[in-house]
């Protein structure tokens, strides 16, 4: 049997994490079997589609690395791919309950409220919990008949029939049985025409050979109903694996909302790298194992499998989000740092100073790199050397003030006017120059220098740090600490 996997996003809105968690572990499961990854489109809610909301799914995929063998974008033997173009498909196999009279017309109102699960809650809206009131059951095959084709509006609702309980079968959960009773007489085909979630996703997942249906947790509730779908076709259903529900930190159900998690687009936005995420989100209600915790997309695929997704709820951890984040982010090779600073200076609208070519960027990223999480983190980390002002904390001030430091940079400033050189080895020898001259050595000699340089008393290494300012700015802040320390005496005097 050749697996045969699905992720079923709606286009309503932005792919946020948890789904794309869901489409990772479905596409994994594909590729460690040797199977078929498809993707659907569940879009018949017109009202809830997002314009763009698709283009973006798949724009997201591609960045993450993940690829698929059928879809909505690029079709398939199974298709359509669209649910919206399958309605004839759902209406034909309605239809064929309502000849057998597994399913009944239902003229009530209120059969028209919304049925279709959000994806927030999973369930079934209230008019399918709420079941008909008008006795739509037990009309006669006929005078059903006649009121359909008198043109009256009219939902299809689902006969579900007594009986002993229906046991979902789940690879991750193992049998959890629903009692009949609590599902009542659920719509099929609402008052529009259009399929309910339910319906739809029995069907689309039996046509399109479906073996695994590997979803989050909140769908489980609604899968005795989908079962009952397939019992009524006298269909094989396939197999169910129910991943475990995301948490936010206080340990409840991750909300879209939450502002420390984001939709997938803007960590690509902020320069992150896709990796990171793929490997942080395989890790995510699966466990490899073992200690190890940094996995290529080529290593998940051969060792995830179900067997070892677990049951409890999976907490997005922040902290360990951010190091993941890192580990990528700072073994990149220089170019590709400098790559994604790039294409983040144009998401921010930034400009880069003129002097910051490729090789400038690759040594300024070098410097900083090992604290990054994502390009947009380079410009607060190297903005002593990108932005042409330079503020000085506090400490940075206190030490200027001191007539050590003074005389320090005074000699420093010196020596650069009467030698143009400046580059890491001329600077390196000045400083030991002006060291000697004035018989201070160690911190009282560097910490001046960084303090009027960069603002502050810590930093990477000084002199690659120095090198990176052009001369000219450099002379500029050693005179403008000369400044603060002058208008100080000033004030003393
Ligand atoms: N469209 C559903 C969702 O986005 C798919 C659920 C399923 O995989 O069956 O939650």
């Amino acid at each position: 049997m050749t697996v045969r996997v699905r992720f079923a996003p709606s286009p309503t809105g932005h792919l946020h994490i948890g789904g794309v968690r869901t489409a990772l572990f479905n596409f994994l499961y594909a590729r460690h079997t040797g199977g078929k990854f498809i993707l659907r489109l569940e879009d018949t809610d017109a009202d809830r589609n997002v314009p763009g909301a698709e283009q973006a799914f798949v724009d997201a995929f591609h960045w993450l690395g993940l690829t698929w063998d059928e879809g909505f974008d690029i079709g398939g033997p199974y298709g359509p791919y669209r649910c919206s173009e399958r309605v004839a498909i759902y209406r034909s196999h309605a239809d064929q309950l309502l000849a057998a009279g597994r399913a009944y017309a239902c003229f009530c109102p209120q059969s028209d409220a919304k049925e279709t699960p959000s994806e927030e809650e999973g369930g079934e809206g209230p008019a399918g919990a709420m079941g008909c009131s008008g006795g739509c059951a037990s009309l006669a095959a006929d005078e059903a008949l006649r009121r359909i084709r008198a043109g009256e509006p009219h939902a299809i609702r689902f006969r579900a029939p007594s009986g002993p309980p229906i046991v979902v079968r789940d690879i991750i959960r193992g049998e959890i049985a629903f009692e009949r009773d609590d599902l009542r007489d659920f719509v099929i085909i609402k008052r529009d025409g259009m399929p309910t979630y339910n319906f739809q996703v029995a069907i689309d997942d039996h046509l399109m050979a479906i073996t695994h249906v590997i979803r989050g947790e909140e769908h489980l509730s609604n899968t005795p109903r989908q079962l009952l779908v397939y019992e009524a076709f006298g269909w094989q259903p396939p197999q169910f694996a129910h991943l475990p529900i995301v948490l936010d930190e206080s340990r409840k159900k991750l909300s879209k909302r939450d502002p420390n998690v984001l939709p997938v687009s803007a960590y690509r936005e902020r320069g992150y790298v896709p990796q990171a995420i793929v490997n942080f989100l395989a890790l995510l209600g699966w466990s490899p194992g073992g200690e190890e915790e940094i996995f290529s997309l080529e290593a998940l695929c051969e060792r995830f499998d179900l067997d070892r997704v677990g049951r409890a709820g999976a907490v997005f951890d922040l902290a360990k989000f951010q190091w993941m984040a890192n580990q990528y982010f700072k073994a990149l090779a220089p170019h590709e740092a400098v790559r994604l600073i790039r294409e983040q200076a144009g998401v921010l609208g930034y400009r880069l100073p003129p002097y910051a070519d490729d090789s400038w960027l690759e040594r300024a990223v070098s410097l900083v790199q090992d604290g990054l999480t994502c390009a947009r983190d380079f410009f607060s980390a190297a903005s002593v050397w990108l932005e042409p002002e330079v503020a000085y904390d506090e400490e940075a001030r206190a030490l200027l003030e001191t007539e050590g430091a003074h005389r320090v940079i005074e000699a420093y400033l010196s020596a650069c006017e009467q030698d143009p050189v400046w580059d890491e080895a001329a600077n390196r020898a000045r400083t030991q120059a002006v060291g000697r001259a004035l018989g201070v050595k160690g911190k009282d000699l560097f910490m001046p220098i960084r303090a009027a340089l960069t603002g502050q008393l810590h930093g990477p290494d000084l002199q690659k740090s120095m090198a990176l300012l052009p001369r000219e700015i450099a002379m500029e802040r050693m005179r403008r600490a000369l400044a603060l320390s002058e208008a100080r005496d000033h004030q003393g005097r």
